[in-house]
């Protein structure tokens, strides 16, 4: 008797020090193979999630002993990554999707974008535009994106409505535009705007001065000593085109867009510039000293005849380079970052002529914490580590489309696509699962989309 008793005593204490152990937290996604981006793949993986925050990453059983979820995500047959960072959008532009593609930049700027964005742009707009890009951003994997638009603090907005991160840089340029018909109206509404959002858990508000062609030198001048003073990025279009270089070695007797920047105090580490086509030798030099930046946007440039930016070069120069799709508007036409990374590798190989030159791991990379790095924010996302923000997405391989998987970055950036992703997590809350936006009304974005469509077409004729 003496001896059953103390046999159910053992019984219960070892009970008590195992539940003791386990830690109870809010959501652990389990049984893919995670892809940290931060060390090795772990095979049958899982990622502890609370608060917010992860708190752990490891094997599935090893998880499963120190951790119980109020929730659990499967993720079998599955890769588990840190969500994809868009360095550089401009997510209303969804709203003039495929408005007019196929021609010279100057002539789709001003025959069509500046005059349909004069006509239609306005608070409803940016914001319905949003929740549509929203819809595609969480449905194809992105947790983060960086925009640059007018009313940006109703984009701010909307994303955090959805629950996405955003670097969010209100468009600073040298004419009356949508919100701010001056230069001084503009300065104002960014001081405003960046108290208004300050140390917020998803939104970093930021200035962005178009680019080094549309914003004076005085005003140049002025947007880097307020960044300053706000401790906020600055986010700008710069070596895009052929022309753009020429224009402005042309105006300062001589030197690039980046060295011009550079001659003028612009350039620092919370400077992040999209494209960089043009880029010198030089320059990627002034980039690396400097840390700035670089959000690289291969579909746009393809699409625009841009040229090809030497993100090689810039890499091993040790510039952060990220991804962006840039606007859906003509130069994509999508918020699709899978479809991106593989056009990253792809026009690198062809330019190079070498298929090693951007390997499927190295495009996932500037898709994840490379885009971190540019945004400054890599002490809180672009990995899976313990401390960091839980934005974190679910990729499904068992489709036909990826099966069989030999090497499961290929499977991702080569054979899937953003439709391929069935999860995304930001910040701990579920945005999408198994393929259903939560955050976002999706028929009312869809059927908005085809309203302003119409609307759109009659404001042209
Ligand atoms: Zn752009």
């Amino acid at each position: 008797m003496l001896r059953r008793l103390s046999f159910a005593c053992l019984l219960l204490l070892t009970a008590i020090s195992t539940a003791a152990a386990v830690r109870k937290v809010d959501l652990i996604v389990t049984g893919g193979t995670v892809i940290t981006m931060a060390g090795p793949n772990i095979d049958n993986g899982a990622v502890a999630i609370d608060k917010g925050d992860i708190v752990a990453v490891g094997t599935s059983s090893d998880i499963a002993k120190r951790f119980a979820g109020t929730d659990t995500i499967h993720a079998r047959g599955s890769a588990i990554l840190p969500g994809f960072v868009n360095a550089h959008t401009h997510v209303p532009m969804t709203l003039f999707r495929g408005i007019a593609d196929d021609r010279d930049l100057m002539d789709w700027l001003q025959h069509f974008i500046f005059p349909a964005e004069a006509k239609n742009v306005d608070r409803d707009f940016v914001r319905w535009g949003t929740r549509l890009a929203a819809a595609e951003m969480i449905a194809s994997g992105t947790t983060t994106f960086t925009d640059m638009y007018y009313f940006e603090s109703d984009i701010a907005a909307e994303a955090k409505k959805a629950g996405l991160r955003a670097v969010v840089g209100e468009t600073m340029i040298d004419f009356p535009v949508a919100d701010n018909k001056t230069w001084d109206a503009a300065v104002a509404y960014v001081r405003e705007f960046v108290t208004h959002w300050r140390g917020d858990r998803l939104i970093t508000a930021a200035l962005a001065p178009h680019s080094p062609y549309t914003v004076s030198r005085a005003h140049l001048e002025q947007v880097r000593a307020l960044a300053t003073e706000l401790h906020a990025p600055i986010l700008i279009h710069v070596a895009e085109t052929k022309n753009e270089a020429a224009q402005i070695k042309d105006n300062t007797s001589g030197l690039s867009p980046a060295a011009y920047l550079d001659s003028i105090g612009f350039l620092g580490h919370d400077v992040i510039a999209a494209h960089g086509v043009w880029l010198t030798p030089e320059d990627i030099q002034t980039f690396a000293k400097k840390r700035v930046g670089v959000a690289h946007c291969p579909e746009s440039n393809m699409m625009l005849a841009s040229g090809v930016a030497h993100v090689v070069d810039m890499r091993k120069a040790g510039v952060s380079v990220g991804l962006g799709t840039d606007g859906p508007a003509g130069s994509n036409n999508n918020l699709d970052m899978v479809e991106e990374a593989a056009s990253a590798a792809r026009l690198q190989k062809i330019t190079l002529g070498d298929p090693k030159a951007l390997s499927a791991r190295d495009v996932l990379e500037m898709a994840t914490i490379g885009g971190a790095k540019v945004l400054g924010m890599e002490d809180r996302i672009g990995t899976l580590e313990a401390g960091k923000r839980a934005d974190v997405i679910v990729i499904d391989l068992q489709q036909p489309k990826t099966q069989p998987v030999y090497a499961v970055e290929s499977a991702i950036v080569y054979a899937a696509s953003g439709n391929s992703v069935v999860t995304t997590i930001c910040d701990g809350k579920v945005l999408m699962r198994n393929r259903k936006v939560l955050t976002v009304d999706v028929a009312a974005a869809v059927a908005k989309a085809k309203e302003y469509r119409d609307r759109v077409v009659r404001s042209l004729k």
